[in-house]
């Protein structure tokens, strides 16, 4: 199953999450310690989005940026770069990572299910606005046990998924409610419960950001978090060897910011 992260807090360079770490995202796109029999590498594409800093008062820039070559965003909408192929063999990834730096950051590498396409656009994290979300894991069955779901939500929603897999659509029943309005907690929990409900067994392993906090859900896969008081690294699997790392437990819903960690049960999962 697919490995994913995010992080809240300083400004760091994107290659300190991605390729720095002893399991850094990228190794263990290729040495992943922890799939529950879900795949054995992590190669079908990859995707990192960020949120720029906040910019320098006395530059205009982002912080730690080259004069001339940033291009500040001030909507406070991330970026992304996404892929369809290994993220091992990305020639602008390293360059982009050393050069980019934010304090907000989720970040994916992808293994297909079994049936399920192969693409760029299939990859996370998926966008829109503010938000980005990734998933890490599988609805059994799939598509059959989630057709009254997507019978709910709107036709151009449905003709205008990222990709036709049970991740997308997941994206589309989260989205569906934050557009409502419905808090993001709520949004990540309700369509959990939902859909363990409608596909006993799923794997459920969410991120949802703004890139305030972090919203992740423990349900069918492995997740750690990291809280140092000032930032906060969600991750399928411990990205070094730090031991404030701790396992979140099955069944589990975070809500994170810099500040802290809150851990609640979901309902039904
Ligand atoms: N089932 C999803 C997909 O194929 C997520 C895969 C995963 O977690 N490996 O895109």
């Amino acid at each position: 199953m697919c490995r994913h992260l995010a992080y809240l807090g300083a400004p760091v360079p994107l290659r300190a999450l991605l390729y720095d770490p002893p399991h850094s995202l990228v190794r263990q796109s290729w040495a992943p310690r922890d799939m529950r029999a879900g795949g054995t590498i992590n190669a079908d594409g990859f995707g990192v989005g960020w949120y720029p800093a906040a910019p320098d008062p006395a530059s205009g820039l982002p912080p730690g940026s080259i004069p001339g070559t940033a291009t500040p965003r001030e909507d406070g909408e991330p970026l992304r770069y996404r892929r369809g192929t290994p993220i091992w063999g990305d020639t602008a990834l390293p360059q982009l990572a050393a050069v980019t730096t934010s304090g907000a950051v989720l970040a994916a590498v992808r293994s297909a299910t079994v049936g399920m396409p192969v693409s760029e656009t299939a990859a996370a994290p998926f966008a829109e606005g503010r938000w980005l979300f990734s998933h890490n894991g599988v609805v059994p069955g799939w598509p059959d046990p989630l057709v009254p779901l997507a019978a709910g939500l709107p036709v151009r929603d449905l003709l205008t998924l990222d990709a036709p897999t049970d991740s997308a659509l997941l994206w589309a029943l989260v989205r569906h409610r934050l557009r409502t309005g419905t808090d993001p907690a709520d949004a990540v929990g309700q369509t959990v419960t939902e859909v363990a409900k409608a596909a006993p067994g799923a794997r459920l392993n969410l991120l949802l950001t703004d890139g305030r906090s972090v919203v992740a859900t423990a349900v069918g896969h492995a997740l750690s978090v990291r809280d140092t008081g000032d930032a906060v690294l969600l991750a399928s699997e411990p990205l070094d060897d730090d031991p404030g790392w701790r396992a979140v437990p099955d069944g589990q819903l975070v809500v994170a910011t810099p500040a802290g960690v809150r851990t609640r049960a979901l309902a039904g999962a």
